[in-house]
């Protein structure tokens, strides 16, 4: 009845296991979420002032497909504010989350016998989006050793004729890391002379608590043509539930595509929506953006500590984002097994690596109170020790 390409898609395993670990809660099990990518904090009280203003105004109606213009501008702004990006405002598409942006450019831009590159572990929802456009992935395994991050060495051996798209996050969900300039300046290298284009997810820019964030479009002339960049506001503003995303490029007949799939999808998004995120972009919520990236500094300090002093699990400290990549080899490679267990046996949810294509590993989000965190590792750690 339905069709291949619905029935070869999976579902999101991070959705999945954040809305059961929700339901055995609401059934009154002693649960312990670490699953969900998703701060736990609200949309600052100036975004939600700009929002409620929108209403009181009338802006209620239908909006330019890609957005209004003053939003619009307000994108073109923050890239050249925090990226030094001189992009236009018809470079812009604005979407309904980041993750309608990708689904907009892999429908755009991938088709069967397209092949794009995925450094692993990815987002579990990049793989599922390839298969979803016909094209295939080639996952390339990244090491612990190389900071979970793609080598032009590695980059150098993927490509084929095929290539027509590498997908870069940074920093990285699952595992944290953040790219330095030097390290996409080389993979920049690796793609010169050839028509390969890049995908930069860079949806957790605000959350870099080591190092210093680089845009993959800002390090060359080069890469600023070949690069796609997908940004939104729901991990670094707490906007998950707004749903607002873009992407910027500046290949015109890419942004005439997606504009155009988008118009005979789902036309612009919310017009509210589109007034908080001018207050979420313009600078009015920094002083709560930076707060917030305090307190995740704080958890993420405490849960490496606490994942470390254990002699059954080790983590990298990671650079940004709101999420440790935990090795867990030294239990067992079944991280399925492992998380089903651990659910079942000490009412903690994590996400397997398998998900995210990198077995022995479990992906724990510290966007989660500290008390939580420490009654939680606590428990991680007494299972394993069992196991
Ligand atoms: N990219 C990455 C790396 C993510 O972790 C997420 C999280 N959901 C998204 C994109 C999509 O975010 P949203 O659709 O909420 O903007
Ligand atoms: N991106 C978040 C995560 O990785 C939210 C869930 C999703 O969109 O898949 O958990």
């Amino acid at each position: 009845m339905l069709t291949d390409r619905i029935n070869s898609l999976s579902e999101s395993l991070t959705i999945a296991i954040s809305t059961l670990a929700a339901e055995l809660k609401a059934k009154g099990k002693d649960i312990l979420s670490f699953s969900a990518g998703e701060p736990d904090f609200t949309t600052p009280q100036v975004i939600k002032d700009a929002a409620i203003q929108a209403i009181n105004d009338g802006h209620t109606r239908y909006t330019a497909v890609a957005g209004i213009p003053s939003l619009l501008d307000e994108v073109v702004n923050k890239l050249k504010r925090d990226n030094n990006l001189n992009y236009e405002p018809k470079n812009i598409l604005v979407s309904n989350g980041a993750k309608h942006s990708l689904f907009n450019l892999f429908q755009a831009f991938i088709q069967e016998g397209d092949e794009v590159i995925i450094p692993a572990p990815y987002w579990v929802t990049y793989p599922e989006l390839v298969t979803y456009s016909g094209g295939k992935s080639v996952v390339v395994e990244t090491k612990d050793g190389d900071g979970f991050k793609i080598t032009p060495r590695q980059l150098k051996e993927a490509l084929t004729p095929k290539t027509k798209l590498l997908i870069l996050t940074t920093p990285s969900n699952p595992s944290g890391a953040l790219y330095t300039k030097e390290e996409i300046e080389a993979l920049g290298e690796v793609l010169k002379g050839t028509d390969v284009m890049v995908a930069s997810d860079e949806m957790y820019e605000k959350l870099v608590y080591d190092g210093k964030f680089t845009a993959v479009a800002s390090v060359s002339d080069d890469m600023f043509k070949r690069t796609i960049t997908i940004n939104g506001l729901s991990k670094s503003v707490a906007m998950t539930g707004w749903r607002f995303g873009y992407m910027a490029s500046v290949n015109d007949e890419l942004n005439k595509a997606v504009r155009k799939l988008q118009s005979q999808s789902t036309s612009n998004i919310n017009s509210i929506t589109q007034y908080a995120a001018i207050a979420a972009l313009n600078g009015s919520a920094d002083k709560d953006i930076e707060d917030m990236k305090v307190e995740f500094k704080k958890r993420r300090d405490l849960a490496v500590d606490l994942i470390n002093a254990s002699d059954k699990l080790s983590v990298i400290k990671p650079d940004g984002a709101f999420y440790l990549f935990v090795n867990i080899k030294a239990v067992t490679d079944d991280s399925m097994g492992f998380c089903t267990k651990l659910l079942e046996d000490k009412g903690i949810a994590l996400v397997p690596g398998v998900g995210f294509g990198s077995e022995g590993y479990v992906r724990l989000s510290f966007a989660t109170d500290e008390a939580t965190i420490k009654e939680g590792i606590g428990r991680i750690i007494d299972f394993c020790n069992s196991y």
